[in-house]
């Protein structure tokens, strides 16, 4: 895809859907953008369909933008905004970044939702124009962040620790599944990285779940977490903890 800001032509990005009434991912209500492409492959990933960049359709920035200001009155009344997600939109840097750039012209709150496994320097550009990040850490253990993510995890860590340099307001996304994330060790070590970083407005725990194994089904894929369940309630709440005692708030 084009994403030329250079010329005159347009920014072209590429997604896999719009959502207008977002409540998950950011404050208030939400449009959300899934762009397409990722480069992780975490093994509970709910949105496998995101993943290859050639899927999905492109749409420009200002077609874009016509769809977002359609939803601007009550955004502004529930303290909302505008969320981009995937996939990973660090991936399409400077479509994202041009998105954003647009909202926070019209006033519009702008959420980046991310893995931060990103180029560094190309990922802060995009931040100059974010009010705020969701970002999920797969897992803190080298081993199991390569086994559960695909990737190492130095890239992510390394952008965890320049959202807090800059202190950009930051929730901290972990995806709690049971014999995987869970073990002590994993979480106790992201818990101490965390700690002391006062960006961070809170953890949020997301409970594994298997509602996108129907399309890694429908897609050929090899589902590797078939027969993992939810965590229990009981799980939670000692991760919660785990949490709260390195003085970090926890939502669930
Ligand atoms: S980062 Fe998100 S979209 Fe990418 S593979 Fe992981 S869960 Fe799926």
């Amino acid at each position: 895809m084009s994403t030329d800001t250079a010329t005159d032509t347009p920014l072209v990005g590429r997604i896999h859907s719009l959502e207008s009434g977002g409540m998950v991912d950011g404050p208030g209500i939400r449009f959300v953008v899934f762009t397409q492409g990722c480069p992780l492959r975490c093994l509970y990933c709910h949105n496998p369909d995101t993943q290859a960049l050639w899927d999905g359709r492109d749409i420009t920035v200002d077609d874009l933008m016509k769809e977002i200001v359609k939803y601007r009155s009550y955004m502004r009344c529930t303290g909302g905004g505008v969320t981009l997600t995937g996939g990973e939109p660090l991936i399409q840097h400077q479509f994202t970044r041009e998105v954003f750039r647009r909202c926070q012209e019209l006033g519009i709150h702008t959420t980046l939702d991310t893995s931060g496994f990103a180029n560094l320097n190309v990922a802060a550009k995009v931040l100059e124009c974010v009010d705020l990040v969701l970002l999920c850490i797969k897992a803190f253990d080298a081993d199991l962040h390569a086994r559960v993510a695909g990737v190492p995890r130095e890239p992510t860590l390394k952008f965890a620790q320049y959202l807090h340099e800059i202190k950009k307001p930051t929730w901290i996304r972990f995806v709690l599944v049971p014999g995987l994330t869970d073990h002590p060790a994993n979480v106790e070590g992201m818990a101490q990285f965390l700690s002391g970083m006062h960006n961070i407005e809170k953890v949020e725990i997301l409970p594994f779940h298997k509602m996108g194994e129907y399309k890694w089904e429908r897609m050929g894929g090899d589902y590797a977490l078939r027969d993992t369940l939810p965590p229990t309630s009981e799980q939670i709440e000692t991760v919660a903890q785990a949490f709260r005692q390195h003085g970090l708030s926890v939502a669930v």
